[in-house]
């Protein structure tokens, strides 16, 4: 089968690999129906993670499940599932408080940028959709397994609701679906944070109510000029840079909540700052496996539709070309057809 191996920075291949096969009792292959780039694999591409390369990548999925292990009980061959980049029991306490990303059992799911793959732990990883999807579902879907599920997290641990004014800080894939999960929780004002036309454009359609263009103290500024000086009740910050975790704590008002998802790199909280702050920072990986139910359901209702969020669509064998057009910001994300 065909996947993608990332040797070092910026040398993405595609590349006959050994098919996938039952490793383990609780183990489901899972046939692609369509995989995409990530936002957090560019770290790596760009070479500020390291880790032993070559490795096979991809963590975003949706397929239909081939063959599963002795001890698979729910899942099915036949049925077309989505899981989560960590696999998750779904049974132990952390899981069954809603936190799957932290399942005392949690494995990483990888070498998604491919034809097939194996999913550890399939029965409580894995959530089978009502039926086959008619193609056009399909990106949609697979927005739900990463990009989706995190900014949808995000907008629950910012607690944006009815009442709320939520800003979002980044215009990436997870910043522009936050937008859209801030939206559909009920919120009463998004303010989008976005320098781009095309990013603006999709955040008003997500249901962004007004665009703040300036970033760092400025753009703090200007979501209080929104906001009668106080703040955003709910920040969503989905970067994980110095600068936009800052940016966040600080457009949020004292008593307000930031969910943040970005992955952290560099990100140093001044104590002293945030003691004074009152804000709530609540984030970390999305324990996507949660909302990936109610996620479908609005899904196939088709009263949403994140899978907007791929603006560039390649057949798999051209994943280096996804990745630098992700890498220069010509994409907001690239889907895969494998
Ligand atoms: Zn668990």
């Amino acid at each position: 089968m065909r996947g993608v191996m990332l040797y070092g920075p910026g040398d993405v291949r595609v590349e006959d690999r050994p098919e996938p096969a039952i490793q383990g009792p609780t183990d489901a292959i899972v046939r692609l129906a369509a995989t995409c780039i990530c936002g957090s694999d560019l770290w790596p591409y760009r070479g500020i993670d390291t880790f032993d390369l070559p490795v096979p990548f991809g963590h975003e999925y949706a397929g239909t499940v081939e063959e599963v292990g002795s001890e698979v009980r729910t899942v099915r061959p036949g049925q077309f599932v989505i899981g989560s980049f960590f696999a998750s029991d779904n049974t132990c306490e952390i899981c069954r408080a809603g936190y799957q990303s932290s399942c005392v059992h949690r494995q990483g799911v990888g070498g998604a940028q491919a034809q097939r793959m194996r999913v550890p732990l399939a029965d409580g990883t894995l959530v089978a959709t009502p039926e086959a999807p008619s193609e056009d579902l399909v990106p949609s879907l697979l927005a739900a397994s990463d990009v989706l599920g995190t900014g949808w997290f995000a907008a629950v641990a910012a607690e944006a609701g009815p009442g709320k004014t939520v800003a979002v800080v980044g215009d990436g894939a997870v910043g522009l679906l936050g937008v859209l999960a801030a939206n559909q929780l009920g919120a009463e004002r998004v303010i989008a944070m976005s320098r781009h036309d095309t990013r603006q454009k999709l955040a008003l359609d997500f249901g962004a109510t007004d665009i703040v263009t300036e970033r760092g103290d400025d753009g703090v500024e200007r979501v209080k000029d929104l906001t009668n000086g106080l703040g955003a009740h709910s920040v969503i910050e989905a970067v994980g840079t110095q600068e936009s975790m800052m940016q966040a704590i600080r457009c949020t008002r004292p008593g307000g909540h930031v969910g943040y998802v970005g992955v952290a790199h560099g990100v140093e909280l001044p104590g002293r700052e945030l003691f004074f702050s009152h804000v709530h920072l609540h984030g970390g990986p999305a324990p996507v496996r949660r909302f990936l139910p109610e996620l479908i359901e609005l899904i196939y209702a088709r009263r949403v539709d994140p899978g907007r969020v791929f603006d560039l669509e390649l057949p798999l064998d051209q994943a280096a070309e996804g990745y630098r057009a992700m890498d220069e910001r010509r994409a907001i994300k690239a889907l895969l057809w494998p």
